[in-house]
């Protein structure tokens, strides 16, 4: 068991990449917190956690853009685990694409707010007690787009690109207290926000659904799609014993498609 007792906090853990991350943790006996916006879905998730692998496995109902409902939640975490995660996941994560000059101040604020800020709040009320304990983890789920450029995802794009400067720069400030902090960079990942962005390239080309999933598939050299579980084996070396010697780091998982 890699995680035996670990604590891990997973925002954005009731589908996709974070569900899977959640399901590869408690499998290598990490108890969790899975926490996102749609109350319903966390739920599910930490009862199948706590029925398959049986660890403690609970859901937090919360929006990592508002720093009191970050705040709310370390509290939930405190009272139910007697102290903060061991390892955190800042998976929870929004695309929406618009053009440069179609970006209005609402669509900039609501990708930045979600992806950067609810990244760095997390962060900043996780370390503390990391330090204090002298190990912890922090991995990122930022995405190829925080290392390239693309038309309609400046929003995104620069989003994740400043959770690369975050983890970076968060990685040195911790290096030498036990504490690893690294992104994740990912392809196109088989979940719903890929299945959204099918629907977007559908609705405004001529592209049928299998033509738009293919143009997303082809971006890759392995012309498909990466798997939610394949993130989260990257995931699971990160946060364990193992993985300790890696910091500071953004590890592409895309086929091969972004070499830097
Ligand atoms: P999904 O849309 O399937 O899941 C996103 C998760 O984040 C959901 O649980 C969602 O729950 C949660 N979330 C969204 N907004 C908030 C919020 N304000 N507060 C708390 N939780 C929130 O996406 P993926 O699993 O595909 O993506 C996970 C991460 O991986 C994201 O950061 C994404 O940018 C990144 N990524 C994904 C890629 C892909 O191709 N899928 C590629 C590269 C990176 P709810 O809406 O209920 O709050």
């Amino acid at each position: 068991m890699k995680l035996q007792n670990k604590i891990a906090l997973i925002t954005g853990g009731g589908r996709g990449i974070g569900r899977a991350v959640a399901h590869a943790f408690a499998k290598e006996g990490a108890h969790v917190a899975v926490a996102a916006r749609s109350e319903e879905q966390v739920a599910r998730v930490a009862r199948e956690l706590a029925e398959q692998f049986q660890v403690q496995a609970i859901a937090i109902a919360c929006d990592v853009s508002d720093a009191t409902s970050v705040k709310a939640m370390f509290a939930k975490l405190q009272e139910a685990f007697g102290r903060g995660p061991d390892i955190l996941v800042n998976n929870a994560g929004i695309a929406e694409s618009a053009l440069l000059t179609r970006t209005d101040d609402e669509l900039w604020r609501r990708i930045l707010g979600i992806n950067l800020d609810g990244t760095f709040y997390c962060m900043r009320a996780a370390l503390p007690q990391m330090i204090e304990r002298g190990w912890g983890r922090v991995i990122n789920m930022a995405s190829i787009a925080g290392k390239t450029g693309a038309p309609y995802i400046a929003a995104y794009s620069a989003s994740k690109h400043g959770v690369l400067g975050l983890t970076r720069s968060a990685s040195q400030e911790v290096a030498s207290k036990g504490i690893t902090v690294n992104a994740i960079c990912p392809g196109y990942v088989d979940t719903d926000m890929t299945t959204g962005a099918v629907e977007i390239i559908t609705n405004k080309t001529s592209l049928t659904r299998d033509q738009a999933l293919d143009s997303l598939k082809k971006m890759s050299p392995q012309n498909r799609l990466i798997t939610a579980e394949e993130v989260a084996a990257l995931a699971l070396l990160l946060a364990s014993e193992e993985g300790r010697g890696i910091n500071g780091q953004a590890i592409n998982i895309d086929g091969g498609g972004v070499l830097f």
